[in-house]
Order: structure tokens, then C-alpha cells, then sequence
């Protein structure tokens, strides 16, 4: 069996938009959390939808320390990434905020040698064990935020909607993920598919599905996620799944897909009697 790990960064990657990254990243960055798992959330896409979603529940803070406080930042190299960390106080993890900003530093850090390398590096200043796991919530694109979320992370996994067209685009995806390997990162690892927004009522989702667990057969999670409506609304009440519906069916999915990841990433669920 694999060694269990911690310190693992996981990226959340698929450049269509729209398929679930981000609130899958939100929910089980919260599931981790529940876990016992120190969780930091970086918002790596310009349209910050994550931010956006948490920012009034970022603890002691204003919005202007927030926007003077971001990814892009840290990026740039004009603050170290340990003062970008606002602590998500309801729902026990950390958060790296975006800002629009972002899409226009993508730009100018393109022109910058060792381009796909600005993300690693800016991780190096985290203090170790600060956190168990670092999840990177990817923009919408195979540009160069995202090669710098495959480059620093350790494992990929990848949301697809559970919709007609699914499998478009996970060629180039795949491919980048294998360019990413020979060149850059060969220890990155991509062990998770999880389909999202399931419907199960409908034989396209199901077909999809099926289709997916075809092309991918190691891949693909046995757990699936739902589409369900609490799921969408959460974000707009600053609030995981779990904050939102504790008690609620979509929860149990989130903390079932969570210990699946456990096994697939061999995570080790940290003791509970650890101080800090
Ligand atoms: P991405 O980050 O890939 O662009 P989002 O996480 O923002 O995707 O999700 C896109 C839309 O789908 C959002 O409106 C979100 O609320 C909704 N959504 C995501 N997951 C679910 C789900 N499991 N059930 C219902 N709606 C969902
Ligand atoms: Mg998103």
C-alpha cells in the first residue's frame, strides 16, 4: 500500500467552466476540515468566486485588506504568501483570496523566467506543518495559472459535469497534465475523477457516467456528486454544505467522496490529539 501522506496539495482542475471546481473545492476543503485536516484554499481564478462566496465571513477583516492581500500578491512576489492567509473561522480552514486583478498579472508574470514555477515557489515560504492540505481551485483555462497549480501540486483531481459534451476537452487536459510530468513535476499524480452534478433520474447522466468510469476506469470515484439545489445555494450564504445543511443528504456525499480521496491520495487522517 502507498505510504500514507500529509502536506499533500491537490489541485482542482478543469478548463471548462462551470463544471463544479470551485464549489467542490469549498465542500471539501470544509469536509477535510471536519476531518481534522489543517485545510488551506487558494483562489487561483481572476473571477474569484470562491472569495467572493467567503468574504464576509473572513473572520476580523475588511474588504481592503483582503484586496491588498491576495494570490496575485504573493505571485508577484510583493507579499509573502503567509500574510495573504485569512482564516475561515466557521468553517475551520484558510483562505488565499483572488481578485480580477489577477487576469491581468497572468499577463505580465507570462513574460517572467521560470513562469510555471511562481506558485511552487511561493508555497516554499509556508511554514511547514501549518497546514495538512493545500487546495488550489483553478481558473477556467489551460493557461498559465493553471500550469502553475499543476506544477505545485501533488495530485490532480478533476471535476466533469455529469452533461452532454462531458468527455470534450479531456484530451487536452490530460495532455497537459502528461507535458506537465515529462517536463516540469514527474511526481505530480492524477488519481481522481469525480463526476458532479449528477442526476440521476436522467439516462444522459447516468450514460455519462458510464462513459466517464469507460475512459477513465482507474480514475473515476466510486462516489459521485449529486446535482441538488442546497449544494447551489450554500455559496450565496457564505457557507460550505456544511454550514449551510449540516444534517442534509449532500453533506454525507461530500464526507463520503472525502474519505474516498483519503484512500485514493492515501491521505492520513491526522490524530485528534495533536496541539496547534
Ligand atoms: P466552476 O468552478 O467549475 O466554474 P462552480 O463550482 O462555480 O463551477 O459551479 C457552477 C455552477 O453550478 C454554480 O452555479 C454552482 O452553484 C452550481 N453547482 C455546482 N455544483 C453543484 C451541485 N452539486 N448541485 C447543484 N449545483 C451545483
Ligand atoms: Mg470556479
Amino acid at each position: 500500500m502507498a505510504k500514507q501522506r500529509n502536506d499533500v496539495r491537490i489541485a482542482f482542475i478543469n478548463q471548462k467552466g462551470g463544471v463544479g471546481k470551485t464549489t467542490l473545492a469549498l465542500n471539501c476543503a470544509a469536509g477535510w476540515a471536519r476531518l481534522g485536516f489543517r485545510v488551506l484554499l487558494i483562489d487561483l481564478d481572476p473571477q474569484a468566486h470562491l472569495t467572493l462566496s467567503l468574504s464576509t465571513t473572513l473572520g476580523d477583516t475588511s474588504l481592503e485588506r483582503i484586496e491588498e492581500h491576495t494570490i496575485e500578491m504573493a505571485l508577484r512576489r510583493e507579499k509573502p504568501l503567509t500574510e495573504c492567509i485569512f482564516d475561515v473561522p466557521t468553517e475551520g480552514f484558510s483562505l488565499v483570496p483572488s481578485h480580477i486583478d489577477l487576469s491581468f498579472a497572468e499577463g505580465e508574470l507570462a513574460q517572467e523566467l521560470g513562469r510555471e514555477l511562481l506558485l511552487r515557489d511561493a508555497l516554499e515560504s509556508l511554514e511547514t506543518d501549518r497546514f495538512d492540505l493545500v487546495l488550489l481551485d483553478c481558473p477556467p483555462s489551460l493557461g498559465l495559472l493553471s500550469l502553475n497549480a499543476l506544477a505545485a501540486a501533488d495530485e490532480v483531481v478533476v471535476p466533469v459535469q455529469a452533461q452532454y459534451l462531458a468527455l470534450q476537452g479531456m484530451a487536452q487536459l490530460i495532455r497537459i497534465i502528461e507535458l506537465v510530468q515529462q517536463r516540469l513535476h514527474p511526481q505530480l499524480r492524477w488519481n481522481a475523477v469525480v463526476p458532479t452534478m449528477v442526476d440521476s433520474r436522467t439516462n444522459l447522466s447516468r450514460e455519462v457516467v458510464e462513459q466517464l468510469r469507460k475512459h477513465f476506469p482507474s480514475q473515476v470515484t466510486s462516489c459521485v456528486i449529486p446535482s441538488r439545489v442546497k449544494v447551489a445555494e450554500a455559496p450565496s450564504h457564505g457557507s460550505s454544505i456544511f454550514g449551510y445543511d449540516p444534517g442534509g443528504l449532500a453533506a454525507g456525499e461530500i464526507e463520503d467522496l472525502c474519505q474516498e480521496l483519503n484512500e485514493r491520495l492515501s491521505l492520513e487522517i491526522p490524530l485528534p490529539d495533536r496541539t496547534s
